[in-house]
């Protein structure tokens, strides 16, 4: 009896229980050394009990056939990237990348003799005009930070699997509750979790979600790596997930109502939120987010925006997302403070731009507290 359900999936996927004692709990295996008789499990293997039973859990509610969990967003994505490729080999990425992973790419690849190519990614056809004879994978973001821009994932893997390429995704911002990317086409699906799958900031895992093949070929590189992840941590990952949809959907509600509001403000310019109307690809969000927009959006504001952000009460300045706390940063200070103001204008960022990650608070009290601060 398999559930379809997300809310099922959540609790019940990879967590039966202590088999010993009858307690409704996964235990804690904290055993670095297994007995070898039939399987030879090791941490570093990716199969003590507490790393599969996250494991489990991820895939089923990403609709994948296997999985693995990493010590972080980074080592998944770099592990599933570095598998899929050899010396030689070209990868085309979005240009609008998770700071940490744009640079990863800067600085790693060419010096293994990967190639790459950055393309806008709102327009799907420019991944096809990039493609070489070399090229092995397509990599994409979306929604995107910090700007919330949309990639349309289906027509992304409708044409890389007519190149015989295979397609990454990082699904961070979306989470497993609002976009499935294994059911429009897309090979790899890869999350930090240290975002919304742990969701209380306290915290720092990665996971990949994929086929039984695609998956044993990344593990048998992340052995080699390394990037595993301890059994109390993982242990905190399953029982996240176990409230991950509950969480998601008052983040997607609170942070609908709270952009409705935003456009309505005098001292508030643009907000960026794939849920609004207003959004440039509101459409294709809609199709492949059925769960709904999630809980990140951004805007500006017309004022100081760090005299706004100082004032607020309940929404903290940090510069990690996803927890069930409200938290704010300012890009330019942040994630994209490393380009120049030019360089920032030239993707869009304002320097009057913050960028709001959406707890589950009662929003009557966030939007009290952001017209109190504006
Ligand atoms: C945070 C983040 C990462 C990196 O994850 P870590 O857990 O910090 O290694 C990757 N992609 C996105 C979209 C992120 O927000």
């Amino acid at each position: 009896m398999k559930s379809s359900s997300k809310l099922t999936q959540s609790v019940h996927a990879g967590s039966p229980g202590d088999p010993l004692y009858g307690g409704v709990v996964n235990p804690i295996y904290l055993s670095s050394a297994y007995d070898y008789e039939e399987t030879v499990r090791y941490p570093r293997y990716y199969n003590t009990p507490n790393q599969l039973a996250v494991a489990e859990k991820i895939t089923a509610l990403e609709n994948g056939e296997d999985g693995l969990v990493f010590s972080s967003g980074m080592a998944a994505i770099m592990t599933s990237l570095f598998a899929m490729v050899k010396m030689g080999d070209h990868i085309i990425f979005q240009n609008d990348l998770y700071g940490g992973t744009h640079h990863a790419a800067l600085h790693e690849l060419n010096r293994y003799g990967i190639t790459y190519t950055m393309v806008d990614a709102t327009d799907p056809s420019n991944f096809e005009k990039a493609i070489r004879k070399e090229t092995k994978v397509i990599y994409i973001e979306t929604p995107s930070n910090p700007l919330l821009k949309i990639t349309d994932i289906k027509k992304v893997a409708a044409i890389a699997k007519k190149h015989k390429l295979v397609t990454i995704i990082d699904n961070t911002f979306a989470s497993p509750v609002n976009q499935n990317p294994i059911d429009l086409g897309i090979d790899i699906v890869t999350h930090s979790g240290t975002k919304y799958i742990g969701g209380h900031s306290d915290l720092c895992c990665g996971l990949m979600v994929s086929s039984k093949k695609l998956t044993n070929k990344i593990k048998a590189s992340a052995m080699h790596f390394g990037g595993s992840l301890d059994a109390q941590t993982c242990y905190l990952v399953e029982r996240s997930l176990k409230t991950i949809v509950l969480r998601v959907n008052q983040q997607n509600s609170n942070a609908m109502t709270i952009a409705r509001f935003l456009e309505t403000e005098s001292k508030v310019g643009k907000v960026f939120y794939p849920g609004l109307k207003t959004h440039p690809l509101h459409s294709i969000a809609k199709k492949q987010m059925p769960g709904g927009f999630g809980g990140m959006l951004s805007f500006e504001v017309k004022g100081s925006p760090d005299k706004f952000m100082k004032k607020l009460k309940y929404i903290k300045r940090a510069v990690s997302l996803g927890g069930v706390e409200s938290t704010i940063n300012s890009p330019m200070r942040t994630s994209h403070s490393k380009l120049t103001a030019e360089e920032r204008k030239a993707v869009g960022i304002s320097d009057k731009l913050v960028r709001f990650s959406v707890g589950i608070e009662d929003p009557t009290d966030l939007i009290n507290d952001i017209k109190q601060a504006l």
